[in-house]
């Protein structure tokens, strides 16, 4: 298969737009931006769509995928009617009210128009409406459902720009709309409203904190940040590794001098090994790391340019060969427990306090 090409900057390119749209409704795959990562999309609605989503990405068929909609009724299609479900509808509207389009997919319970397939036999279905211009103009023009996982092989970090979706996925999807970088650079914060309290299964740019605002008591679900909490997960794709460079990750925290004077003599003992050694770490930190290549995250605490810098590095890492990697921790409270999320899981839970 070819995969075509097309720049789109502006929502309004609308030949492109329109051609991307005849691709999903015919059961195709394109691959467009949003404001969180690139998403590999799919009609929603078709079972057929959902089997070669999992086909191009290499994914485990038990992990769902999130349904992308253009406008906040759409969700009503999807969303089982029973009237025992009707306040988690309420508590979806409110917190589209505060946070769509934006960044947070809800997990409700699914309609019958919903085919397993997207699901992955679950009999929930997991929905968002994007901020992004382009996002929704494709989701319009693909009939209104777009199922959109991100658009990196299954386990490789996701990516920010159309040059990483085509490493990936050059020959096995139909179109790549290439919109640039995205803005916020780490996948929409997931919430399961099924259970009473609300749960975050996935932390991203909305914040619990946020979240609590909004509907009160919100938990979140501690399988985020610890590996070993015992706990089943409950959203399929928390129990896969993700998001892996191919090098050797390992996260080091504890005070900056401490963790550089530590990092620093594990790169010496790696380079006496004959590997190549690389370091991912705050602005203000750089010089103090001697490693082969050392990748700034941006200032520390910007934890905004941390989101949109890091899957970019972990890419960048792997394509400069890098074998052995330490990355210094985050402050896990509000957008840094996301990005401890990811790097947790980039570094299959290795981590070392000195
Ligand atoms: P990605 O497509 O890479 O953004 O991953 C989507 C995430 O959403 C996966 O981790 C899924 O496990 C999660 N997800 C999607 N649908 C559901 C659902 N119905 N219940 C729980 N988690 C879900
Ligand atoms: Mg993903």
């Amino acid at each position: 298969m070819d995969t075509k090409v097309i720049i789109c900057m502006e929502e309004d390119d609308k030949a492109a737009l329109a051609e991307a749209g005849r691709i999903l409704q015919s059961g195709g795959l394109v691959a467009f931006p949003t404001e969180t990562v690139y998403g590999l999309g799919g009609d929603a609605l078709n079972p057929d769509s959902s089997r070669k989503i999992y086909a191009a990405k290499g994914r485990p068929s038990d992990n769902p995928l999130i349904v992308h909609i253009c406008r906040f009724e759409d969700i009503y299609k999807l969303v089982s009617a029973l009237p025992e479900h009707e306040g988690k509808l309420a508590a979806a509207k409110k917190l589209a009210d505060a946070f769509w389009p934006g960044p947070l997919t809800m997990i409700l319970p699914k309609s019958e128009a919903v085919p397993l397939e997207t699901t992955g036999g679950l009999d929930t279905v997991a929905v968002r409406l994007p901020s992004h211009k382009t996002a929704l103009a494709l989701i319009a023009a693909a009939g209104g459902y777009v199922a959109a996982p991100s658009a990196n092989t299954s386990g490789r970090p996701s990516p920010t720009l159309a040059k990483y979706v085509l490493d990936d996925m050059q020959g096995r999807i139909d179109m790549v709309v290439d919109g640039g970088e995205v803005g916020i650079g780490l996948e929409s914060t997931i919430v399961d409203l099924t259970v009473e309290p609300a749960e975050i299964l996935r932390p991203g740019y909305v914040t619990e904190d946020m979240l609590k605002e909004v509907l009160g008591r919100v938990e979140t679900d501690r399988a985020v940040l610890d590996e070993n909490s015992g706990q089943a997960p409950k959203a399929p794709g928390m129990k896969y590794r993700h998001y892996a460079p191919r090098g050797e990750m390992t996260i080091v925290s504890g005070e900056p001098d401490r963790v550089s004077a530590y990092v620093n003599d594990q790169i010496e003992l790696a380079r006496a090994a004959g590997k190549k050694t690389g370091v991912i770490v705050a602005e203000e930190a750089l010089q103090d790391y001697h490693a082969d290549v050392c990748k700034s995250v941006g200032s520390r605490n910007d934890g905004l340019s941390a989101a949109r810098r890091l899957y970019r590095i972990l890419r960048e890492l792997d394509e400069e060969a890098v074998e052995i990697i330490y990355a210094e921790a985050f402050e896990s409270a509000g957008l840094g427990q996301a990005i401890m999320n990811r790097l947790l899981k980039a570094a299959g839970h290795h981590i070392i306090k000195v």
